[in-house]
């Protein structure tokens, strides 16, 4: 939930070059193909956590 989400990679291009876009706010520009870009958290999913209820076996 952090405001600081970072991305590894590019999502267009798949560069590392990336570094904060003047705007802030999770905006992110790439160096390799010049490209800005925000990342924005979208809420909680509504499945909740998985408990792996699928085997049956613990450990
Ligand atoms: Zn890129």
């Amino acid at each position: 939930m952090s405001e600081r989400a970072a991305p590894f990679y590019c999502p267009y291009c798949g560069d590392e070059d990336l570094r904060p876009h003047e705007t802030g706010h999770g905006a992110w520009e790439c160096a390799a193909c010049n490209r800005a870009f925000q990342l924005k958290f979208l809420g909680l999913l509504s499945r909740g956590l998985t408990t792996d209820d699928g085997g049956g076996d613990e450990i």
